[in-house]
């Protein structure tokens, strides 16, 4: 039978990890201390003073403004000249945060990044396209390396050029591809204008993350490729990719916790959420030499799913993302989060590849108006019809966030899209 894992960590057992993460928890609070910022912050704490993973709760919590107000190098543990890669993370406001590398570093990211695409069936015979944009975005070459690590004839196409990706996937008989969920759906438009079928291609598997993105949105990839799709998570404060990643299951996501130590916190307490509650995602780098980070606050909302999965790993499963404790829309008093709203569209077999939210102010009242396309063979003269379906979005989406945007139908490819992660909600307000 074919090997089913990459690397020996993958099968350790729960004993096994947990005393790898204490080891190396201490041993990342040593080294941590080795620059400026973790020794004032952790003055107090020897790495012998951590006697469980629990005694972690007792550490700082490091975030995004703590990166921003070192920037550009202040977290380091070594002289930059040790550093031989940088990445910025890719949110769009303020000063951008930026990531270092040692070379060791850079060699662990491939590993856990191939051992993910091995996991999920892709092998050295795979020829695989990187759909992501290279550059500062970690999506871009952290799969990259992970593909070659692998094996794969790796063909680092970026993003856009959709006519051109086209013809590469068809040239060169690609069967696997990473690729962001909002341009894969965007592509589809583009093969369907070139009157082609992406069934007719060879792909087999499609890796697709770094934005959230819904169940419903997978299935449709999948169906629209014929491919399996497996969801992809990661962040560059953690590397990038690899940080958690599904396996054939589809049952949640591996958190490669020999890797990344994980706590699970009430965004407003800080304090952690009982077992299979939904509270931010916390980590810490386990393996990381020239940044550690310590109790990072990644934003990102999700939940542990209990029990153990199907495959036999042992290391444990995070939900997917349901949105970042910053992108929660309030409205109405009400809290949305933009993958409700993906969620209902997505299960709308008239509804497009994209949309947007408007968040907009009448007088004193706060509205939303969702901008919807509307596939081409809907998009019909016939008012009545059109009138009809903005009922039933409208509908579906109050069941689901309780209250009644203004949807708008549009055409198809109206909405503008940029190479990188959708913008999915603009606030007027
Ligand atoms: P960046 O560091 O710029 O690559 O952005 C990382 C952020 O992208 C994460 O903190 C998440 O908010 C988001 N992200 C990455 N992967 C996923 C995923 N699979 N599902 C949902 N959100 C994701
Ligand atoms: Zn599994």
């Amino acid at each position: 039978m074919e090997q089913e894992y990459l690397h020996p960590e993958e099968t350790l057992s729960r004993d096994e990890i947990e005393s790898l993460q204490l080891k190396r928890l201490r041993e990342t609070i040593a080294r941590a201390k080795q620059c400026l910022f973790y020794w004032d912050r952790l003055s107090h704490v020897e790495p012998e003073d951590i006697r469980s993973l629990e005694d972690v709760r007792h550490l700082p919590f490091t975030t995004k403004e703590d990166l921003r107000e070192n920037y550009p190098v202040g977290l380091l543990t070594r002289p930059v000249s040790e550093m031989v890669r940088l990445h910025v993370s890719s949110g769009t406001t303020g000063t951008p945060t930026a990531v270092l590398y040692t070379r060791k570093d850079l060699d662990m990211w491939a590993d856990l990044v191939a051992r993910c695409m091995y996991m999920v069936g892709i092998r050295p015979e795979d020829i695989f396209q990187n759909l992501s944009g290279y550059g500062l975005f970690t999506g871009g070459l952290g799969i990259h390396y992970g593909a070659e690590r692998l094996g794969c004839l790796t063909i680092p196409a970026g993003a856009g050029n959709s006519k051109r990706q086209i013809k590469l996937l068809q040239d060169f008989r690609v069967s696997a591809i990473h690729i962001i969920p909002s341009y894969a759906l965007h592509l589809s438009t583009v093969f369907e204008e070139m009157g082609l079928d992406p069934r007719s291609l060879h792909l087999r598997i499609a890796l697709i993350g770094a934005e959230p993105h819904s169940e419903e949105t997978r299935r449709r990839i999948e169906d629209i490729y014929g491919v399996r799709a497996y969801n992809s998570y990661g962040l560059s404060e953690m590397n990038g990719p690899g940080v958690a990643f599904e396996c054939k299951e589809q049952d949640g996501m591996h958190l490669w916790e020999d890797a990344y130590l994980m706590e699970i916190v009430d965004p407003n307490t800080l304090e952690p959420v009982p077992e299979g509650e939904v509270g931010e995602l916390v980590l810490t780098t386990l393996t990381r030499e020239g940044m550690p980070l310590i109790r990072y606050r990644t934003k990102d909302l999700t939940s542990i799913l209990p029990g153990e999965c199907a495959c036999g790993r042992k290391h444990r499963r995070i939900d997917r993302i349901t949105g970042r404790s910053d992108d929660m829309i309030i409205l109405k008093g009400v809290n949305i989060y933009p993958m409700q709203v993906e969620k209902v569209l997505m299960s709308i077999p008239e509804v497009g590849q994209n949309y947007l939210i408007l968040l907009e102010r009448e007088g004193y009242i706060d509205q939303m108006r969702i901008k919807v396309e509307i596939k081409d063979e809907f998009f019909v003269e016939d008012m009545r019809a059109l009138k009809a379906l903005q009922n039933k979005i409208a509908r579906k989406l109050r069941e689901e966030i309780l209250i009644t945007p203004k949807v708008e139908l549009v055409e198809h490819k109206s909405i503008p899209r940029g190479e990188g992660k959708a913008i999915r909600v603009i606030d007027n307000r």
